[in-house]
């Protein structure tokens, strides 16, 4: 009989810890705001850490086409597939400029470094459709790739219609070589750690100084390779790499150790470039003596000379 009692006492405790645990259960608590999380909303895009591109779609509503999108940039040309007609059997037409020296603004706006033309009234014209300059910004890595492998920097040339509506970004690869003395203007007053207002560059810059004498070049429909991802760009992605001193590549990657997208698929995109006769010289320089080769120059692409 006694061997009874341990288990009427182990069924009474667990009866009390059902009866406790379900009037528990009733406590209203008191109405405590818990704190939100502060930095939901707060994630600012980034290349590493919570706001590293594979989480661009989710930071901001405007950011969606980061992760939905289609046409996105940067992607990797396999060079043999290129085509120099589209699909109404078109020609791809050089593009052509109008540049002139211009007074720039200098900012790091924590992202990359980027030089925006004060008053500018250089432009692009790609597909016969003319774009204005806005501005000059880097990446390094190079951000589009060449049968997968990519240059140490690329320069964007941001251009844009005056309507806002549609972008023409024009890349340029950078390889290690001769000093570029026309970026040493900037790189004397580089700004290693983050400005909030633009810096002033005493002089002009001439733009035609950063660009190879060569403008062929790969084009592709895609989008702005940061946040909002936007899908309205032409790209224009020259050939031919320009050449800066292994020190300024080097003041940029420091600077900015990872500020490149990864390669986006291309889907049914087709990449293009114009027929091999075409006329693709460009004088960069317009001040030295005549190209010796005796090459025509796209007339809009020189400045009246002085
Ligand atoms: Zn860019």
């Amino acid at each position: 009989m006694n061997k009874t009692k341990p288990y009427l006492f182990m069924l009474m405790m667990v009866c009390c810890i059902v009866i406790t645990t379900a009037c528990l259960s009733d406590i209203k608590l008191p109405n405590i705001k818990l704190p939100e999380k502060e930095t939901e909303d707060l994630i600012e895009w980034s290349y590493t850490g919570p706001g590293n591109p594979g989480h661009w779609g989710e930071l901001d509503s405007t950011y969606v086409e980061c992760s939905t999108g289609q046409k996105q940039s940067p992607i990797n040309m396999v060079t043999e597939k290129i085509k120099s007609t589209d699909k109404r059997n078109e020609k791809v037409v050089p593009i052509e400029f109008y540049l002139q020296p211009m007074e720039v603004g200098f900012i790091n706006n924590g992202h990359t470094i980027q030089i925006t033309g004060i008053n500018s009234h250089n432009t692009m014209t790609v597909d016969g459709k003319s774009y204005r300059f806005k501005q000059i910004h880097f990446h390094h890595p190079g951000e589009h790739q060449f049968n997968l492998s990519a240059y140490p920097i690329e320069i964007h040339f941001v251009h844009q219609t005056d309507d806002g509506s549609e972008y023409a970004v024009l890349a340029v690869m950078v390889k290690p070589g001769k000093e570029n003395l026309e970026l040493k203007k900037l790189w004397d007053i580089f700004p290693d750690v983050k400005t909030d207002t633009q810096i002033k560059v005493a002089s002009q810059i001439d733009p035609r100084e950063l660009l190879p004498n060569n403008i062929r070049s790969y084009r592709y429909n895609g989008s702005l390779t940061t946040p909002p991802c936007s899908e309205k760009v032409h790209w224009v992605i020259l050939k031919k790499a320009v050449e800066w001193s292994q020190e300024q590549i080097d003041l940029f990657a420091k600077a900015f150790p990872n500020n490149s997208r990864p390669i986006q698929y291309l889907n049914d995109r087709p990449i293009l470039t114009e027929p091999k006769d075409a006329k693709t010289e460009f004088n960069n320089n317009p001040n030295g003596s005549p190209d010796p080769s005796g090459s025509p120059t796209p007339k809009s692409s020189t400045a009246p000379t002085k």
